[in-house]
């Protein structure tokens, strides 16, 4: 059941605040293609905000490479902060990813992932915002 957003923004107000692509994704439910987002390879520590409404989604600590071509978690910094949603489109059933707070779009979650969870968020960059507390953050 999809719940109400405590950030709600109309159509246009969404446009104004998001680039072309952050708005595909988040807003309209489309997937960057696989090896083009900023952090597919990252390995920066930091969390990893929603580029919608800065809600804290991931943390750095939970990130693996999937080998996917999407930026693959674990598990949510803060399991309240997503909201999973079945996902009939494309002809396939999958569990669709939503941060919460805005109901933006973020990607899909997998039961093939490693370890302690099983489970693999696979999430596009475009949807993410690192907040990076690395040593290069800094000063
Ligand atoms: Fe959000």
């Amino acid at each position: 059941m999809e719940t109400e957003p405590e950030l709600k923004l109309t159509d246009e107000q969404w446009r104004a605040r998001l680039t072309p692509e952050q708005y595909e994704v988040l807003r309209r439910q489309a997937t960057e293609r696989p090896f083009t987002g900023s952090y597919v390879h990252v390995k920066e520590d930091g969390i990893y905000r929603c580029a919608g409404c800065g809600a804290e989604l991931f943390s750095s600590d939970t990130k693996f490479d999937s080998g996917s071509g999407w930026p693959s978690f674990w598990e949510p910094a803060v399991a309240e902060a997503v909201e999973l949603l079945e996902d009939r489109s494309h002809g396939m059933i999958r569990t669709e990813v939503r941060c919460r707070r805005c109901g933006g779009h973020l990607g899909h979650v997998f039961e093939d992932g490693p370890r302690p969870t099983g489970l693999r968020y696979c999430i596009n960059s475009c949807a993410l915002a690192l907040e990076s507390s690395g040593p290069e953050a800094e000063g």
